[in-house]
């Protein structure tokens, strides 16, 4: 099988194929663990451990002499890489598994095009990845899990969920969002990152909607209001 992201999701699936002994592959486009996770370290959830811990990740991990850090408290993102997400992908198990700087540029049904529905749920997949050299490889995958997560598809709370025009959008996986745009300034802003972190093909969660929203009022109350 093949996992598309080295995040919580990501490793948790992978923990969960190695209970179940089903060989897998996990590509990760940053070239860290977690690597979105890290981008925004220095902020703390509002999730408590005892709520971030996958079950089967735990077992691996308590196997190993691992600790569940205090149940009731809420880490930083860069606690939650360092006291969980990297012990979980340096398990022998994982680690011989993971593929960093490798991103999925592509996903098909192997030998089809989009125009075939014949045998296409029983057809393996053909992952497409490219690594940071810029080599392309295919590889041949029975089923896809997909990890890659909503961080690098940002969905612009600006008018109709559409970046400003004259703000770029970066996709990078290794630097933040792009700068965003003010809805209420109508101008770019490196520093406000009002935006929801579901990407616009898939509805948003109603409680990250809220967050975001929430975010985006706070900023929208510091941005200056005369107008410019
Ligand atoms: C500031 C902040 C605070 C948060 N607090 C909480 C909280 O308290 N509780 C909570 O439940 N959630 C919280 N979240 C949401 C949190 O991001 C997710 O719950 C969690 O990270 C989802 O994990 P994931 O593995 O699905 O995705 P991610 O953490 O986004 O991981 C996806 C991984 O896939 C990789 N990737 C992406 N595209 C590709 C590709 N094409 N090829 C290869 N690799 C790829 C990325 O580099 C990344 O490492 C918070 C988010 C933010 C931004």
């Amino acid at each position: 099988m093949a996992i598309i992201g080295a995040g919580p999701i990501g490793l948790a699936a992978a923990a969960n194929l190695v209970e179940r002994g089903i060989d897998f592959i996990v590509f990760e486009a940053g070239d860290r663990i977690a690597a979105s996770v890290q981008e925004w370290g220095h902020t703390r959830l509002f999730s408590p451990w005892k709520h971030l811990v996958d079950p089967a990740s735990r077992r691996l991990l308590e196997e190993r002499g691992w600790a569940l850090p205090d149940p009731e408290q809420a880490p930083s993102g860069a606690e939650l890489v360092r006291r969980y997400l990297v012990p979980l992908a340096a398990l022998p198990e994982i680690s011989s598994r993971v593929r960093l700087g490798v991103e999925v540029i592509g996903l098909a049904r192997e030998g089809m095009d989009r125009t075939r529905t014949r045998s296409r749920a029983a057809t393996p997949f053909t992952v497409r990845t490219r690594d940071r050299q810029g080599k392309i490889e295919d590889v041949a995958a029975r089923s896809v899990i997909d990890a890659s997560g909503t961080y690098r598809s940002p969905n612009p709370l600006s008018a109709s969920g559409l970046a400003l025009r004259g703000c770029p959008r970066s996709r990078n996986a290794s630097s933040p969002p792009s700068p965003m745009c003010s809805a209420v300034t109508g101008r770019c802003s490196p520093e406000h990152t009002p935006q929801s972190s579901a990407p616009a093909t898939r509805p948003p969660t109603p409680f990250w909607g809220w967050w975001s929203l929430r975010a985006a009022r706070r900023a929208a109350n510091r941005a200056p209001r005369s107008p410019g």
